[in-house]
């Protein structure tokens, strides 16, 4: 019997992990997800990056 162990167990090559993105609705740039706000004062709710937020209060 083939005694041979998968070496590819995960913890030696790490995928390049896919920063989501999202896209202004104000300045329409894409911007990591942790830099997003959600303003719920719209209708639709209007997602903006910090700066906007920040421009916007
Ligand atoms: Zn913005």
């Amino acid at each position: 019997m083939a005694a041979e162990t998968i070496k590819e167990g995960g913890k030696a090559k790490k995928p390049k992990p896919r920063e989501i993105t999202f896209k202004c609705q104000r300045c329409e740039r894409n911007r990591p997800l942790k830099e997003m706000v959600s303003i719920a004062r719209f209708r639709p709710v209007l997602v903006v990056c910090r700066d906007c937020a920040r421009e916007m209060r």
